[in-house]
């Protein structure tokens, strides 16, 4: 778990979110993983494992001040996208190099290839996972752009075969349910779906102010779900927009770092970190340990995609 030790400050463990791909088999409205399709980094297993290889030597091995200025043991890889499991077997094979390498694993998906894959998924590769589920309801999954050409879209009956199945072959795995709340599942209950499924952690996230404004919902709004569900043992970690904030490192599909510029236009990007190192890239960024940790909060995956 990822949390703030109050005295010191310090960080049990640190998450580099990786977005390795923006495609994706669904078209949700609030999706904000778009980098313009650019050559993306997985397409090559030579620049993948000489990815890992840089993060492991700079994270994990290194002694850098980064590393003693924050204090972590662990260090977790957080496949994000896109859909990271379009990847197919190259998902597969980054999850397991990454274990290889000494990193703790995660996920954020759609769930749909969870169920929907011909590949097994290979055991003990993946420490947490987080799914995204909107919605019981197909018009309303529909409606959010929760579905793909073909009309798949992840039922709640999908969703527990799903977490089954990788409770089933990951050993000790932390699942969570990530629910954007929004102006289209506002007023839907979800508590005997989330009480029956007993994820580690149910994360509701306000939709973030992107692209659609039919999905916008006031703060009012937003707090009326999450006193809906609230005192009733449910796991439920909130999350308004006024709360958010990056605490963790993020990498793009091209495998640069990236982070939001300061004066919140857009993102500012380093270089390759394959070409020009981990140091290196993350001067580029003007990474500031010191800014990262006040920011930093007792949560773990924070990304809305999938
Ligand atoms: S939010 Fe996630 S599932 Fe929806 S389109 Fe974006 S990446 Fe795909």
């Amino acid at each position: 778990m990822t949390f703030i030790n109050e005295e010191n400050k310090n960080i049990k463990e640190l998450v580099i979110n990786w977005h390795i791909t923006e495609v994706c088999n669904y078209d949700c409205k609030y999706c904000f993983a778009k980098w313009g399709r650019p050559k993306e980094l997985h397409r090559s297993l030579e620049e993948i494992e000489k990815l890992l290889d840089n993060l492991a030597s700079y994270f994990i091995k290194g002694h850098s001040p980064l590393k003693s200025g924050l204090g972590y043991d662990t260090v977790r890889l957080n496949l994000a996208g896109g859909e990271p499991m379009m990847l197919g077997s190259t998902f597969f094979i980054v999850l397991m190099l990454a274990k290889q390498k000494g990193f703790k694993t995660s996920i954020i998906t759609n769930g749909h290839y969870l169920i929907n894959s011909r590949l097994d998924f290979p055991k003990n590769v993946l420490d947490m996972v987080g799914i995204s589920f909107d919605s019981q309801d197909l018009s309303t999954r529909k409606a959010i752009g929760r579905i793909d050409r073909k009309g798949n879209s992840l039922s709640a009956d999908d969703l527990k075969i799903a977490l089954g199945g990788l409770i089933g072959t990951q050993k000790g795995i932390k699942t969570k349910i990530n629910t954007v709340v929004n102006g289209l599942n506002y007023e839907e209950d979800f508590s005997s779906l989330i009480g029956e499924l007993k994820p580690y952690k149910w994360k509701v996230l306000q939709v973030m102010p992107y692209g659609d404004d039919e999905l916008l919902i006031s703060d009012d709004k937003f707090n009326q779900f999450v006193e809906r569900h609230s005192g009733l043992g449910l796991p439920i970690f909130a999350e308004s927009n006024s709360t958010m904030t990056e605490s963790y490192l993020m990498i793009d599909p091209l495998g640069r770092f990236y982070q939001n510029s300061k004066n919140a236009s857009g993102y500012q990007y380093s270089d390759s970190i394959n070409q020009c190192g981990v140091e290196s890239a993350l001067a580029q960024i003007a990474f500031n340990p010191k800014t990262f940790l006040s920011r930093y909060r007792p949560i773990d995956i924070d990304v809305i995609e999938s």
